[in-house]
């Protein structure tokens, strides 16, 4: 990718947005609009529409209209494979336009985002296309006087409800999965970050996605995210986010028609050396980069360094040497390998975990502060704290920014009592040379994703769910299926 065609990129005006609803683009219906503040330099980027609880249920009726009617759940399979593909071609040839939007607004850096964002929303489309025509029913092994069907059906509306972090990845792990079975989904992108996305659900349109059949709608959470949540008409959401949401949303489906809720919240992932690590050199680096890059903004990135502590202080000072060499600053421009923190209100959090963390008998070793002020954007140095107790603030509560707690362990037992010392249960690594030992944390360590010598990477064909309050169901791999469909049984009589 050359720097050139990014930076011819970075400095176009940005039209206002609108929502996506019934295969059209339209403003709130009362006009009202959000300014869309890039965390790159604190200039208005652009509006989105402020949605109203009307837009919203208009979103939801079109997607109801669009499932009951079978526009496209009864399409044949092959059809709607072409028209999966054809999506994931547009957002290909759009890759550039689409990572560059999404960085303007959420502040990735460009070389994480063309990655993450993009090229792995489209890879995941087109998995499932190609997944579609291979859902089989089931017949049961019942009696020969009758014949037990297993059907699999589409569940109906699905109202996806997507963070600021990855907005194209997270928002691929949901659409593929649910438009592949034949729902239809109502999208709520992110306040901070939802042009991409909303610019790749009008793609959907130019792909031959009936119109109805995806509708999106921006605006706060606490407005259009609670309608959703509220709906007699939207069958399932998922999300991802944080715990709190996810709360709410269990809240609100108590509330309104038991919708099924699934959630991927936070996490507070620990990362296991021990002395025994085939390669510290190799290790150190992956610790940094697991838990700096898009600027901590990862939900499973590894925040919390448990490190043997016969090697605690040299390994500590390797971390801190490849941190300190992590290029933080302009997240367009390619060789910038931790970018923007997304929003003023996250930094000032971030800062505040600093300060609780010191308050509480952590050392930063390196980093703490707000960088690069005179850019207007919101910048924080890679930041690593040791001392940090199992059970201190910096241990317990996700940060969801760069921000490394480091705490010594001795035994086994120790790593895993410690690993496990926290509400989440999200993801994880250990770092070492014997196999028993590798296997034995992969199975004590309570997590959904377990990393054996390296972080992070796991790619579409692995499930990432989490356990305990990380939350339920799983994105990514055949299993994401499930969410979205119904079994139905028939129990015929011979
Ligand atoms: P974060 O703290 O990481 O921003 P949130 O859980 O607040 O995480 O946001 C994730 C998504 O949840 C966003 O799209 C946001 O608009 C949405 N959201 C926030 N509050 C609510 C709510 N009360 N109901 C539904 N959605 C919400």
């Amino acid at each position: 990718m050359d720097q050139a065609r990014i930076d011819a990129l970075r400095g176009q005006p940005v039209p206002p947005f609108g929502h996506l609803i019934d295969g059209k683009i339209v403003p709130a219906s009362d006009g009202a609009v959000m300014d869309v503040t890039s965390p790159l330099n604190g200039e208005v980027l652009t509006t989105s529409a402020r949605g109203t609880a009307l837009d919203m249920e208009t979103a939801i009726a079109s997607a109801r209209t669009a499932f009951e009617d079978r526009r496209w759940a009864g399409q044949s399979p092959a059809a709607r494979k072409k028209v999966l593909h054809k999506w994931a071609d547009l957002i290909e040839a759009h890759a550039l336009e689409l990572a560059v939007l999404g960085v303007r607004d959420n502040g990735t850096e460009i070389s994480m985002a063309l990655k993450a964002e993009p090229g792995s929303a489209a890879a995941t489309i087109r998995y499932y296309a190609e997944a579609l025509d291979k859902v089989y029913g089931e017949i049961a092994p019942t009696a020969g006087d009758v014949l037990g069907l297993i059907h699999k059906e589409p569940v109906g509306v699905v109202g996806a409800i997507i963070p600021w972090n990855f907005p194209l990845m997270i928002g691929a792990w949901k659409l593929g999965p649910a438009l592949a079975m034949g729902n239809s989904v109502v999208l709520k992108p992110a306040e901070t970050a939802s042009l991409s996305l909303m610019r790749m659900a009008e793609l959907a349109l130019e792909a031959g996605l009936p119109p109805g059949v995806l509708n999106a709608v921006t605006g706060e959470g606490a407005v259009v995210g609670e309608v959703m949540g509220l709906s007699m008409d939207v069958d399932v959401l998922v999300f991802t986010g944080s715990g709190g949401t996810g709360r709410r949303l269990l809240d609100y489906a108590a509330r309104s028609n038991l919708k099924r809720v699934y959630l991927e919240l936070g996490g507070k992932s620990p990362n296991v050396i021990f002395a025994d690590a085939p390669n510290l050199e190799e290790a150190a680096k992956v610790a940094a980069g697991g838990i700096f890059r898009n600027a901590g903004q990862v939900c499973v990135a590894g925040s919390r360094l448990l490190v043997q502590a016969s090697i605690h202080d040299e390994f500590v000072a390797m971390v801190a040497q490849v941190t300190e060499q992590m290029q933080v600053g302009d997240p367009l421009n390619l060789s910038t390998q931790i970018g923007a923190v997304n929003s003023e209100a996250q930094l000032a959090q971030n800062l505040a975990f600093v300060d609780t963390a010191q308050a509480e008998g952590g050392t930063v070793t390196t980093g703490g502060t707000r960088v690069l002020q005179e850019t207007g954007g919101s910048f924080m140095a890679p930041t690593i704290v040791t001392g940090v107790t199992p059970d201190a603030t910096l241990s317990q509560k996700e940060v969801f920014g760069p921000i490394l707690a480091v705490t010594p362990f001795e035994t086994d037992e120790d790593a895993v009592r410690i690993a496990n010392s926290t509400v989440y249960g999200l993801a994880g690594a250990v770092w070492t040379s014997n196999l028993g030992r590798a296997h034995r944390m992969v199975r004590d360590i309570r997590a959904g994703v377990m990393h054996v010598n390296t972080y992070g990477g796991a790619d579409g064909t692995v499930p990432l769910g989490g356990v305990g309050q990380s939350g339920n169901g799983s994105d990514k791999s055949l299993h994401a299926l499930d969410k979205y469909i119904n079994l139905k049984t028939a129990w015929i009589k011979l």
